[in-house]
């Protein structure tokens, strides 16, 4: 079999884990049945990219865990309707899904090193309906508010308040929150009465660095 063939065989044992797992969605499956991970990954790594693992990236940030993703944009319930917006586009690869899945989506990352490539990479897929922007994600984006999703791949300190405040009524935000070093996934709900929280188990992030997140010397 050629490399070609080898990897979409990798990726589509992937999407099997995913589904003995738990993941059920078929719109999500079928996004990570679709998006070449090995892609977003540095060449070096590449035969890496289809195993359940995060990856560094580059810039002291990781590519973060197929499954954890999972678990995330499946919280997150995106439908091909909604306008979502992203904070920590890191390489890119959860976008790409995104992408796949939703509207429009909206990603801000803070390190131009990592979201140019990003960017390039999403273009050369054909996905005409991202856009990234390199800014301090803890504003939000608010010309393009409000979200119908909101979903953030960085430990934040508490739940960003400007984020919520960009989320749409019925709207849904995915957020890890707590100490640097392990968070609790949390969802947010927002209705016509205010805002629902749920927790949804531990995880562990890279820090969200930001206005609204944790200083810059407490991180990187
Ligand atoms: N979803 C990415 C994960 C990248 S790791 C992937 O799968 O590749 C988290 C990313 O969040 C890092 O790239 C980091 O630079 C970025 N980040 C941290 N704080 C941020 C902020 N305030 N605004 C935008 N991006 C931020």
């Amino acid at each position: 079999m050629n490399v070609t063939g080898a990897r979409r065989g990798r990726r589509l044992a992937l999407v099997e884990k995913l589904k003995a797992r738990g993941i059920q969605a078929p719109r999500l499956l079928a996004a990570f049945g679709q998006v070449p991970r090995h892609l977003f990954v540095e060449e070096a790594l590449a035969d890496q990219a289809y195993e359940d693992c995060s990856l560094p990236l580059g810039e002291k940030q990781t590519i973060s865990q197929p499954s954890m993703v999972a678990l995330m944009l499946s919280l997150l319930a995106v439908k091909p309707t909604d306008r979502v917006l992203e904070i920590g586009t890191g390489s890119g690869y959860q976008t790409a899904l995104l992408g796949h899945l939703a509207d429009q989506v909206y990603s801000m990352e803070r390190i131009a090193a990592l979201a140019r490539p990003a960017s390039r990479r999403l273009r050369e897929m054909g996905l005409t309906n991202v856009h990234v922007k390199t800014f301090d994600g803890t504003y939000g984006w608010r010309d393009r508010a409000p979200f119908q999703g909101i979903i953030v791949t960085a430990g934040a300190p508490k739940i960003p308040r400007t984020l919520a405040e960009q989320l749409a009524e019925g709207g849904r935000m995915v957020v890890p929150v707590g100490e640097p070093g392990t968070q609790v996934l949390k969802r947010i709900f927002r209705d016509g009465t205010g805002f629902r929280v749920e927790d949804h188990g531990t995880c562990q992030f890279v820090p969200l660095i930001g206005r609204f997140g944790w200083e810059e010397s407490g991180g990187r």
